[in-house]
């Protein structure tokens, strides 16, 4: 094992031992997740994945996917047209929270659902096949291998999506959405549901550490700038209503999403990813907090420490 391997290999085993928390229980294919999986990687400036724990194991990226497709919003409309529907302000509130600008109606940033309903509404395109396939094609270039949709979960977060249905409805009584409704909450669950592996993720988070080109395909997925906007509204507002203390531990870019994974970036020296089911009271993987702050720490990578 190489030096960097064996030091995610230590991280992981000392983090083995936290068992708080419970895995997201709306659905019951994320309640039915085993909770004892664990899984790290890291993907270096040559491309080469470091990968730790159940790194096979598969899981939908749930929240994840959001500053991906917001990358998609940013390459195909532009910042000033993303930002006339969508803040870049910490909501300081829970991911499902009704955070809407008084006045505009404009959700608080992309980061959390009724922000992420409104970038999925700019993806070209006026039915549900169209935008998937732009969004599916965008993650997996991120990825670097072709994404699939796990159907039985997209079932599952449309049967039981009330609560992101509604607030796509506010949305578009405040002329955020035009439109169908029913095209961009149904595209936004399957993006939701998109399977991945702790291995994608990580190869995902070195795309944006390395100004949007894939540094394992050697692809350039989308231009730095936008990997650069897509970075500073992960610092502000990627962990939910963690955001701030996890800037002030971590230091560090970051996306969190239900099913318990987690990636952080470390412009222009990594992309980091963990996994594993557990969640806090604001519905990031507990282990995979505390992986990636032991993880950034032994490296010193908090963004703003002299280097
Ligand atoms: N599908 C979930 C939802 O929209 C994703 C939320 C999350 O990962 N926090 O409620």
């Amino acid at each position: 094992m190489d030096p960097i391997t064996a030091l995610l290999d230590d991280v992981l085993e000392e983090m083995r031992g936290l068992e708080s928390g419970e895995p997201a229980a709306y659905i019951p294919e994320l309640a039915d997740a085993d909770v004892d999986t664990l899984a790290f990687a890291a993907v270096g400036p040559r491309g080469r994945v470091r990968a730790v724990g159940d790194a096979d194991t598969e899981f939908t990226i749930q929240s994840i996917s959001k500053p991906f497709v917001l990358a998609l919003a940013l390459a195909e409309r532009g910042r000033e047209s993303v930002l006339q529907k969508v803040g870049v302000e910490p909501s300081g509130e829970p991911f499902n929270a009704i955070s809407l600008e008084p006045g505009t109606g404009r959700p608080a940033n992309p980061m959390v659902n009724a922000g992420a309903i409104a970038t999925t509404a700019l993806i070209v395109g006026d039915d549900v096949d169209t935008k998937t396939g732009r969004i599916v094609e965008m993650l997996s270039a991120f990825a670097g291998r072709s994404l699939w949709v796990d159907e039985s979960v997209y079932a599952s977060e449309s049967a039981t999506g009330d609560r992101n249905r509604a607030l796509a409805h506010l949305l578009r009584s405040h002329g955020v959405i035009t439109g169908s409704v029913d095209t961009v909450v149904e595209s936004y669950f399957r993006q939701c549901s998109l399977v991945v592996t702790v291995r994608d993720l990580a190869v995902m988070a070195a795309t944006l550490a390395f100004g949007g080109r894939n540094p394992v395909t050697g692809v350039r997925v989308v231009e730095e700038a936008v990997a650069r906007d897509v970075l500073s509204i992960m610092t502000s507002c990627g962990m939910y209503d963690f955001s701030g203390e996890w800037l002030l531990r971590v230091g560090l870019p970051a996306k969190s999403g239900v099913s318990g994974g987690l990636l952080a970036v470390a412009p222009s020296q990594f992309g980091v990813a963990a996994f594993s089911p557990r969640l806090d009271q604001h519905g990031n993987s507990v282990r995979g907090i505390a992986v990636v702050e032991t993880f950034a720490e032994r490296f010193g990578m908090h963004l703003l420490e002299p280097h």
